[in-house]
């Protein structure tokens, strides 16, 4: 999405010298010179989803044949996306390509897909299935044009194939879905029709999240370490992990969540870990050893902040301390600058009130320095009750400075320096960097799953509702194999991306272990005869990428040329040679793969008769 359109002499990327030294005949064996069909598209606007998903098609070579070479008989003059598609992928392999091309194309789908008009980013797979629906209505059960395949085609027709569209013979299969009742065991299955298989990315148990140490014996030091933390936990492991690290009980750790601006809450042991570390830096915070017996001490986390509004800003290390409830003002003033006294300028010696002391999370809620005991507060009452459980009992106390009296005492100081140990950037890599199989991505998607108690089903054999078990399945295989790779999800009210390494074989992908038992023989009568065992061998020969984050992604597509076997980028209107073992990365979003030993439906009826 990030390319502008560009000046009008753009020629796609296929420079004129180029082209000519190509329409000679020499240029696809020299060096640098590009094959037909290698040639860019111009972006005229955030079109860079449609100009992948066209350079996929246009390499997708059934119907690039199909498409280019007038095979196909159109219903009527309706069928205008796809007649511009043709006259694109014709053009993009006679080396006669034009940005009008593209741009009319742009336009026709723009006439027809509500969903793509205007210049916003969309989505290619979203685009390259409106695409298919549009060709398969568009030519509908056509019959390739009259030439010397006609009379096998008629034949074909005659036994019934006439039914179906190009796109279905070539892109579609069916899946099976199976319902096993726990307790008859019986199956039911239902078959549906895909144009792509989508399939999950396992996504890993955990995630890194920074903890900031303040441990007693450090002396108010802080350590940011990086823990590798369950995805679905609670607070509770977080606490047993950061004990384990800290080498610290875990019933002296306080876990908050401390932003630049104060102090914003203390987790909870029940409290999922999703969401931790997500509104501020997440800190654990040991508390002091336990007064002498006898005395009434309060536990307070403290935070100084100077300034207010938009110019409010922590300063110096959030500190856990025990006062005694029933200290004076003067005290308790005494008490929250001990911990200070090595890093102010000079010293305090009036017992005038310096700050003010707010008890966070209690609006308006302030201690009184007239008040005898200001900790006997009601609202500390109110708080120490409903003190997260797992960590000691405590209260969050801002210390609120005016920006003057905090300059003369303290200086410029601000937020305390954190360093980093080395776990922080390994927990970091470890979870950038995690990598599946294609395999392991299968494996997940026809992975048996039980019905959730409120989606029993009926089973039709007991008569009662019972929580079946799912699986899906292959059921058949098409020419071209579309694979999804769902990098976006949904968690919550936020789309993420994942940016997994999923790794796919280039040559050879064998689908079979992913057939349901039965499944993959072909009915269709195109196909060879039922005694021919199922060829589920395929290669890959296109990728449509996805880079970037949600919002400010841009497409591009590999492709492997059909003339000279090389692999090529295209990058709008730019492409570049690419080498074999460069095409498969973080950003692969949609694969391409043909079927090894696909037949043209044309020979396969004459094999078959
Ligand atoms: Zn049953």
């Amino acid at each position: 999405g990030r390319r502008q359109p560009q000046p009008e002499d753009d020629e796609g990327g296929f420079g004129s010298a180029a082209r000519r030294e190509t329409a000679r005949g020499g240029g696809a064996a020299g060096s640098g010179a590009r094959p037909p069909g290698a040639q860019g598209l111009r972006n005229h606007g955030n079109t860079c989803f449609m100009n992948a998903v066209v350079q996929c098609l246009s390499n997708t070579a059934p119907l690039a044949e199909f498409l280019a070479l007038g095979r196909y008989r159109a219903r009527g003059a309706r069928a205008e996306v796809t007649h511009r598609l043709a006259a694109l992928v014709r053009a993009l392999w006679s080396l006669e390509y034009t940005p009008r091309l593209s741009a009319e194309f742009q336009s026709i789908v723009a006439k027809h897909g509500a969903q793509f008009r205007g210049n916003a980013q969309h989505d290619a797979l979203e685009f390259l299935l409106w695409l298919l629906d549009r060709m398969h209505e568009d030519l509908g059960s056509a019959s390739p044009a009259p030439g010397p395949h006609a009379a096998h085609q008629r034949s074909a027709e005659q036994s019934g194939a006439g039914g179906e569209s190009f796109v279905q013979s070539h892109f579609q299969a069916q899946y099976r879905s199976s319902l096993t009742c726990p307790h008859c065991r019986k199956q039911s299955n239902t078959f549906d029709p895909f144009l792509c298989i989508s399939l999950p990315i396992p996504v890993r148990q955990t995630r890194a999240l920074n903890v900031t140490l303040v441990l007693q014996r450090e002396g108010g030091r802080s350590l940011r370490v990086g823990l590798a933390v369950p995805l679905l936990g609670t607070a509770a492991e977080l606490r047993q992990m950061v004990a384990r690290e800290g080498d610290v009980p875990p019933q002296q750790v306080i876990l908050a969540e401390v932003s630049p601006q104060g102090f914003l809450r203390s987790l909870d042991d029940t409290e999922e870990l999703s969401t931790a570390g997500q509104g501020a830096p997440l800190y654990a915070l040991q508390a002091p050893p336990e007064a002498p017996a006898g005395a009434h001490p309060v536990l307070l986390l403290l935070c100084h902040v100077a300034g207010t509004g938009l110019h409010r800003a922590r300063f110096g290390p959030p500190l856990v301390l025990r006062a005694e409830r029933g200290a004076s003002w003067a005290q308790l003033q005494r008490d929250v600058l001990a911990p200070l006294r090595g890093t102010m300028r000079s010293a305090v010696q009036s017992t005038a009130p310096q700050f003010r002391i707010h008890v966070a999370g209690e609006p308006g809620a302030y201690l009184s320095p007239q008040d005898m005991h200001p900790l006997c507060h009601a609202a500390i009452d109110r708080a120490l009750q409903q003190s997260p459980t797992g960590g000691p009992p405590h209260v969050a106390l801002t210390v609120e400075w005016d920006i003057s009296t905090k300059e003369r005492l303290f200086g410029s100081m601000q937020q305390e320096a954190v360093q980093d140990a080395d776990s922080v950037r390994l927990q970091q890599a470890a979870h950038q960097q995690h990598s599946c199989t294609l395999d392991e991505c299968f494996q997940l998607y026809t992975k048996e799953e039980q019905l959730a108690p409120d989606d029993a089903w009926r089973c039709p054999h007991c008569r009662v509702p019972q929580q079946g078990t799912v699986q899906l399945r292959l059921w058949t295989l098409p020419d071209i194999l579309i694979i999804h790779l769902k990098r976006f999800r949904q968690v919550a009210q936020r789309r993420h991306k994942l940016s997994t390494l999923v790794r796919f074989p280039l040559r050879g992908l064998d689908m079979a272990p992913h057939l349901a038992p039965g499944g993959g023989l072909w009915q269709h009568p195109l196909r060879p005869p039922r005694s021919c065992p199922p060829d589920a061998l395929y290669d890959l020969y296109a990728i449509c990428n996805h880079h970037g984050s949600m919002q400010g992604g841009h497409y591009t597509a590999y492709c492997c040329n059909s003339l000279d076997g090389r692999w090529y980028s295209y990058d709008d209107s730019t492409v570049e040679g690419v080498r074999e073992d460069e095409v498969s990365t973080r950003s692969a979003y949609i694969l391409f793969y043909q079927r090894r030993n696909a037949i043209p439906a044309w020979s396969a009826s004459s094999a078959a008769r």
